[in-house]
C-alpha cells in the first residue's frame, strides 16, 4: 500500500470533514482523552457524550477523581455497562498520582501497565493527548485497515489481530499523527460504516481491496457466534409503607460492581428463607414475568418477586446489608434494574 498517499488522502479528508467539536476535542488534555476513550469502549458518541459532560463536571482533573470514593464513580458511570471500566479508572487514578505525581507518562508501556488501559487506549493518550507518535486500533479502526488492506478472517483472532498491527503502525505518520489518527476513527465511525459503508464519499476508494472485490459485506468476517450461556436469579422487589425500596450496593468487584441493585437470589427458596430469616412477615410474593439481560459472557435472566406483607417492612434495614431509598432519586443503578424499578413505580407500589 501507498504509504504517502494513504496519509495524505486521510488527512485532507480530515481537515474537510473531521470530527473536532467533540466535548472532548476541545480543551484536549491527556486526562480527557483517556476519560473519553474508555467511555468509548463498546459504547456509541452519543450515548457517551452526556455521561462524559457529567464525569468531567464532577471529575475536572485527575487528582479529583482519584480522590473521589469508587461508589461516587460508579454511580456516575450508571447505566453505561461494563462497570469494570469506571473501577478500573478510579483505581488508575490513584496509581497516576502515586507513580507519577499526577502526569501522564509519555511511555507506552508505562501507560499500559495501568488498569483498564491496552494498547491503543495508550497510543490515543500518547497521540491524541501528548502528540507523540504512536499507533491505534480500535475497532472502527481495524474495520478500516481489514477493508482498504482486503484482510479476511475475524479481526479479533491473534493472527489477523497481530496483522492489523504491523500494517497500523507501518502507515502511522511521525507528523500530525493526533490528526491522523483521529481521521481513522471519524473515517470508521462516519463513512466506512460495519453495513453499508459509503465508499463513495470514502478518501481511500481508490486503493480500497474489498471496494474493488465487492466485498465490503464480508470483510471484515463476523465473529464466530457461539451461545451463551443463560443465569436465572430471582430479584426482591420490596416497599415500605413511605414509598422507599429496599437496595442492596453489590460487592466491588464482578458483575454491576460497586452498584445499588435489588437482593439476588439463586432460587425462589432462597429468596423465601431470606425474608424467613429477617423476620418479614410475607403476605404474598408475586412473581413477575422473565426479564432478560445480555451481559458479554453469559445471558441473565430474572424474575422479579413483589413482597407484600401486612406490617410495614421498614424494620428490616437493621437485619440485612441494605439500605432504603427514595426510588425516584436512588442514583447507581445499572440500567436494566433502574428500568425495573420504573416500572415497579408505575403499577403503583402496595
Ligand atoms: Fe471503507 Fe469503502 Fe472506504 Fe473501503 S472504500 S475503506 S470499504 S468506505
Amino acid at each position: 500500500m501507498q504509504k504517502e498517499f494513504f496519509q495524505a488522502a486521510l488527512l485532507q479528508w480530515f481537515d474537510l470533514h473531521g470530527r473536532k467539536n467533540l466535548p472532548w476535542q476541545t480543551n484536549k488534555s491527556p486526562y480527557h482523552v483517556w476519560v473519553s476513550e474508555i467511555m468509548l469502549q463498546q459504547t456509541q458518541v452519543a450515548t457517551v457524550i452526556p455521561y462524559y459532560e457529567r464525569f468531567i463536571v464532577r471529575f475536572p482533573h485527575l487528582a479529583a477523581l482519584a480522590d473521589a470514593s469508587v461508589d461516587e464513580v460508579t454511580a456516575l458511570w450508571a447505566g453505561l455497562g461494563y462497570y469494570a471500566r469506571a473501577r478500573n479508572l478510579h483505581r488508575a487514578a490513584g496509581l497516576l498520582m502515586e507513580r507519577h505525581a499526577g502526569e501522564f507518562p509519555g511511555d507506552l508501556s508505562a501507560l499500559m501497565s495501568l488498569p483498564g488501559v491496552g494498547r491503543s487506549t495508550a497510543g490515543a493518550i500518547l497521540s491524541l493527548g501528548l502528540g507523540i507518535p504512536a499507533t491505534i486500533l480500535d475497532g472502527n479502526v481495524k474495520r478500516v485497515l481489514c477493508r482498504v488492506a482486503g484482510i479476511e478472517g475475524w479481526p479479533g483472532e491473534s493472527g489477523v489481530l497481530r496483522e492489523l498491527w504491523d500494517i497500523a503502525e507501518s502507515l502511522t505518520p511521525s507528523a500530525r499523527v493526533a490528526d491522523y489518527n483521529q481521521a481513522m476513527m471519524d473515517l470508521g465511525a462516519t463513512i466506512c460504516l460495519p453495513r453499508k459503508p459509503l465508499c463513495g464519499l470514502c478518501p481511500l476508494h481508490t486503493v480500497c481491496k474489498a471496494r474493488a472485490l465487492d466485498a465490503t459485506a464480508i470483510i471484515p468476517a463476523a465473529k464466530p457466534s457461539k451461545s451463551l450461556p443463560v443465569r436465572e436469579c430471582y430479584m426482591l422487589l420490596m416497599a415500605s409503607r413511605s414509598g422507599s425500596i429496599f437496595l442492596e450496593r453489590r460487592p466491588p468487584a464482578g458483575i454491576w460492581g460497586g452498584l445499588l441493585s435489588l437482593p439476588e437470589f439463586g432460587s425462589l427458596d432462597d429468596l423465601t428463607r431470606w425474608c424467613v430469616l429477617g423476620g418479614i412477615d410475607v403476605e404474598g410474593l408475586e412473581t413477575w414475568p422473565r426479564r432478560r439481560h445480555t451481559f458479554s459472557h453469559y445471558h441473565l435472566e430474572f424474575f422479579p418477586v413483589l413482597v407484600t406483607s401486612a406490617r410495614d417492612l421498614e424494620g428490616v434495614s437493621e437485619t440485612f446489608a441494605g439500605q432504603w431509598f427514595d426510588p425516584l432519586s436512588a442514583e447507581g443503578l445499572p440500567a436494566p434494574i433502574r428500568r425495573l424499578v420504573d416500572d415497579f413505580l408505575l403499577t403503583g407500589m402496595s
